[in-house]
């Protein structure tokens, strides 16, 4: 089992080196899970839960309004990928590994948050999350997973 590795010197750490720079532009194929025509599955490079991965535009975007019908197309057939791939590697589901739901969420990065600027490249966030819990918090060893779980559905 190949498993990821956290980033040595932190979240804050990794945003302040970018300085101002897009992180997902410049994102390393080290974390890739799958490849499309015009989007990118990846892990989540400080991942809030297990198994945490991102869905994110090859273009530059900073809003669902800026993706073209083709966007929203690979969009609508990645999110059925992915929502398959956390089903059927048993991390999702009826007996479920890691949480009983599948949660995709997307926060639109504004001037309100002028220290994330590096951030408001378009991602969705998919993740397990287990019954009964509500929002997200990090949770420990999240970075402790098989990266090649997802490979047979990619
Ligand atoms: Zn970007």
């Amino acid at each position: 089992m190949e498993l990821l590795r956290p980033a040595a010197d932190g979240y804050d750490r990794h945003v302040a080196d970018l300085k101002g720079a897009c992180a997902f532009c410049a994102m390393s194929a080290d974390l890739d899970v799958g490849e499309y025509p015009l989007w990118k599955w990846v892990f989540a490079a400080f991942p809030y839960r297990k198994y945490h991965t991102l869905l994110v535009p090859k273009r530059h975007v900073e809003d669902f309004s800026e993706l073209t019908p083709e966007e929203l197309a690979g969009l609508s057939e990645l999110t059925s990928r992915v929502e398959r791939a956390y089903r059927e590697s048993g991390i999702v589901g009826e007996k479920p590994a890691l949480g009983g739901h599948l949660v995709f969420s997307w926060r639109h990065r504004v001037a309100l948050d002028p220290a994330k600027v590096s951030l408001r490249h378009l991602h969705l966030h998919a993740y397990p999350r287990p019954d009964g819990q509500g929002d997200v918090g990090s949770e420990e060893g999240a970075w402790d997973v098989d990266v090649k779980v997802f490979e047979p559905f990619a």
